[in-house]
């Protein structure tokens, strides 16, 4: 097993092993009211996929969306809701296998610390139905310093 893969598996059963009856982590609480839907709605609006990662704050494979090779000018807004959260002008190829951004767009995401893994990570999610986006790390290019490291699943595209 990979190194990332083990590390991740043994995250993810410290987690569950802390958490206990709440080791199915639900997502952020949704800003906006109109957005508080329940679990059997927002099963229906989203594929089982979109609903993993969104509302459980599960990871997608790396490598696995299209997402990670929409080079074209656009925005990429939150699956759950379409609340824009990040420019094509801040999109890179980091090699994660991820979409990569170096800065959100302006509202657009809420952050939280998330203990999943050993190491506390920075979690965000979309300001306005608090569905999971991804983590954000301190080693994104110039100018901000920061990668959001988005599961493609959680995202839509929107060419323009
Ligand atoms: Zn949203």
């Amino acid at each position: 097993m990979p190194r990332r893969n083990l590390l991740l598996a043994l995250g993810s059963s410290l987690g569950a092993f802390f958490s206990g009856a709440a080791s199915a982590e639900a997502a952020s609480k949704a800003q906006d009211p109109a957005w508080q839907l329940g679990e059997a709605d927002w099963k229906k609006r989203l594929s089982p996929a979109a609903y993993k990662v969104l509302r459980q704050e599960g990871t997608e494979r790396p490598f696995s969306s299209p997402l990670n090779g929409e080079k074209r000018p656009g925005t990429f807004v939150c699956a759950g809701c379409a609340l824009p959260l990040f420019s094509s002008k801040a999109k890179y190829e980091s090699g994660t296998g991820w979409p990569s951004f170096w800065q959100p767009l302006p509202k657009g995401i809420a952050t939280k610390l998330d203990f999943k893994l050993i190491v506390p990570r920075t979690e965000y999610h979309c300001s306005r139905c608090g569905g999971h986006q991804g983590h954000v790390f301190d080693d994104g290019p110039k100018p901000s310093g920061k990668r959001y490291c988005n599961n493609g699943v959680a995202l839509n595209f929107k060419p323009g």
